[in-house]
């Protein structure tokens, strides 16, 4: 993937480093380089952004299946209660 212009950091270190700057676990001296990269190469952006929107939707599709999590709980603590009125 390429806009056709020339970088400083390459689009594929750029890309190898998306996860890790999106975890912000990336050196600030390397998310630097990935902020000023994204300025100047919409093709990186893009990938940015489709990234970050992929994330959120899964980080909320965790979060409706809490609910049946917590529903199970629930049910099982009222069978324990069912058991020890027994
Ligand atoms: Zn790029
Ligand atoms: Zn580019």
């Amino acid at each position: 993937m390429s806009c056709g212009h020339p970088h400083a950091v390459a689009c594929v270190q750029i890309h190898s480093w998306m996860w890790i700057y999106l975890d912000d676990e990336l050196e600030p001296e390397s998310a630097h380089e990935v902020v000023h990269h994204l300025e100047e190469c919409p093709p990186c952006a893009d990938a940015f952004s489709a990234e970050i929107i992929i994330r959120t939707r899964i980080r909320q599709s965790r979060e409706t299946v809490q609910t049946p999590e917590g529903l199970y709980t629930r049910i099982f603590t009222q069978i324990q209660q069912t058991i020890s009125d027994e």
